[in-house]
Order: C-alpha cells, then sequence, then structure tokens
C-alpha cells in the first residue's frame, strides 16, 4: 500500500521539502507519496487530525503552522515543548507525535559540512525570529559556552535569551565580533525577494580569522553576508545544509532508518539552479 507524507504550510508551492523528500522516499525503496498540503488556517485542525490514518506516515509543517498544530498533537518531544514549535509530525498507529528537527538539522550541518563542533564554543546568533528560537535552543542544548543573540527589535533577543537556558543572553548593541567561534544570520537580510539582497546582517572584517560564518537564508546560495565572510578569508555555510538535514532528520522520524542525504542535496541544488534560469 502508497503510504502518505507532505507538508503542511501556507503557502507551500514554493517549498522544496517534496522535490528531496521524494527522492529520498523513492532511493530508500519506500512506497510514499509525499504531497504539499496548502493548509489556510481554518484548516490546520482537520488537516492535522486526517494524520492519524493507517496510511499516514506523517507531516513537514512549515510557517506559518508551526505553533498552530500544537493542540492538536497527543505527545511532544522535548526540545519542540521548550522551542514551542514543531516542524514533524509522526503518525505512531493512530497517535501523533511534534518534534522539532530545525535546530537539530542546523547543529547536524555544522558537524557535516563544516566539521565544526559548537560545544565549548562562544556563538552569535543575529536575529530573534522563528528560526533562531530553534537554533539557539540546540546550540544550548549542544553546550556551547555562550550564545549571544542580537536582534533589531531588542525585546525579541531578551525574550528568547531569557527562557532559552543560562549560557544564552540577548547584546543590546553589535559586539566586538572577534570572541566569536561561529557567527549566525538568521535575519532574512540577503534573501531574495526582501529587497536586502545587496545587505549583510553584519560586517565581518572584524571576525577573528578562524571564525564560521553561516547564513541560515538559502536564496541566493551565496548571501552577501556569505560573500563578505568568504572575501575576508572566513570559513563560510550555507542554508541549505540546514535545510536538508532538518529534513533528513524528519525521513528518520517517519521511517526508522537513515536519510539519503547526498541524493536530498543533489535534487534540491538541481531544483535551486533550475528556478534561477526560470526566475
Ligand atoms: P521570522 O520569524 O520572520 O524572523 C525574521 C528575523 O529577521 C527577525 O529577527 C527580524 O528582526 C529579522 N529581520 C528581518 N528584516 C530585517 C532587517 N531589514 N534588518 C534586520 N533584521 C531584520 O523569520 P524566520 O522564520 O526566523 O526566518 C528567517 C530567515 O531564515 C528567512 O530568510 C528564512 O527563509 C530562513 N530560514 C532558513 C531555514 C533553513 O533551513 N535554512 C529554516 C528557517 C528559516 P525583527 O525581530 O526586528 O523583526
Amino acid at each position: 500500500m502508497t503510504r502518505l507524507a507532505g507538508i503542511i504550510g501556507h503557502p507551500v508551492a514554493h517549498s522544496l521539502s517534496p522535490v528531496f523528500q521524494r527522492v529520498a522516499f523513492k532511493h530508500a525503496g519506500l512506497d510514499v507519496r509525499y504531497e504539499a498540503w496548502d493548509t489556510p488556517p481554518r484548516e490546520v485542525e482537520s488537516r492535522v487530525q486526517s494524520l492519524r490514518g493507517p496510511g499516514f506516515l506523517g507531516a513537514n509543517v512549515t510557517i506559518p503552522h508551526k505553533q498552530g498544530v500544537i493542540p492538536f498533537l497527543d505527545e511532544l518531544g522535548d526540545l519542540s515543548v521548550r522551542i514551542g514549535a514543531v516542524n514533524t509530525i509522526v503518525n505512531r498507529e493512530g497517535r501523533l507525535f511534534g518534534f522539532n528537527t530545525d535546530g537539530p538539522g542546523f547543529i547536524e550541518a555544522l558537524r557535516r559540512e563544516a566539521n565544526a563542533e559548537p560545544k565549548g564554543e562562544r556563538v552569535l546568533v543575529l536575529g530573534a525570529g522563528g528560526a533562531a528560537r530553534g537554533i539557539v535552543f540546540a546550540l544550548v542544548e549542544a553546550g556551547v559556552a555562550a550564545v549571544d543573540i542580537h536582534n533589531r527589535t531588542a525585546a525579541r533577543a531578551d525574550d528568547l535569551a531569557a527562557v532559552a537556558g543560562p549560557s544564552a543572553r540577548a547584546v543590546p548593541g553589535l559586539p566586538d565580533l572577534s570572541g566569536y567561534a561561529i557567527i549566525v544570520n538568521t535575519t532574512s537580510v540577503g534573501m531574495h525577494g526582501t529587497g536586502t539582497e545587496d545587505q549583510s546582517a553584519c560586517d565581518l572584517s572584524l571576525a577573528a580569522p578562524r571564525t564560521l560564518a553561516v547564513d541560515i537564508v538559502y536564496t541566493p546560495a551565496e548571501t552577501t553576508f556569505l560573500r563578505r565572510a568568504r572575501e575576508c578569508g572566513l570559513r563560510t555555510l550555507g542554508g541549505l545544509p540546514m535545510l536538508i538535514y532538518q529534513g533528513a532528520l524528519a525521513f528518520t522520524h517517519w521511517t526508522g532508518v537513515p536519510a539519503p542525504v547526498d541524493v536530498m542535496f543533489e535534487a534540491a541544488e538541481n531544483e535551486l539552479s533550475r528556478r534561477r534560469q526560470y526566475a
């Protein structure tokens, strides 16, 4: 019997998840159809309840429903409780479990694609939106020495630091960049279509030479932040690895087997270059 999985969001037409999850299921020899489920807010409850059916593996959840699905789930993983957001739903014999793989996907991307271990390091996170939340909690859990959060709206950084744990603190002005092993842009500054494509969330020229600069924005593949980091001689990591690894962790939650990340990367990169050609 063909089983079903999909992504719940609004809108979801441009999500890359169907592209790389479909090739992952195919490569793993699993008979699963992965669909894009555009779900307006009033339909979230019925969409989530439908996942209890025997043919459903579960779902990914994206903007704007990562909080909205929570009341309809039976159990939440530790991290999703603390973050207050779910990006993966797993159907286990009619019971629905919620997880958050965004932050763990980010940590996995650091370790596997940049050979960087955050444990014991000082990290600067630029931004305090939904993505920053998952990343900051995961960095704290990974045992960073400190995670400093700087955001345009200072109160959001204060709120995040207050709940994320003792190693997290909000920094009101841009701090001395030379003290960080990892600097992460989680703002949408530099993202295609925002009008900020030629901007960088900070001036990286004062970062220490061994710093890893990470931008979680993945369109364009090299943002202004990453280009400046490269020009300053820093190590860089783009946003696609986080996207792939959050999806890979979801795939494993659904199937119990490791995800074929290489084919997932290849499918996502091909799709992004196809979209660039027609943009
Ligand atoms: P969000 O919740 O809307 O947060 C946006 C963040 O960007 C806030 O901190 C906001 O600051 C800041 N910001 C926006 N415009 C700014 C500007 N002109 N100057 C300074 N700061 C600005 O969005 P999100 O869900 O966190 O997503 C943020 C970015 O990450 C998006 O580009 C998204 O595509 C990307 N993302 C990537 C992945 C991945 O897997 N690679 C996953 C999730 C998100 P204020 O609080 O002051 O408004």
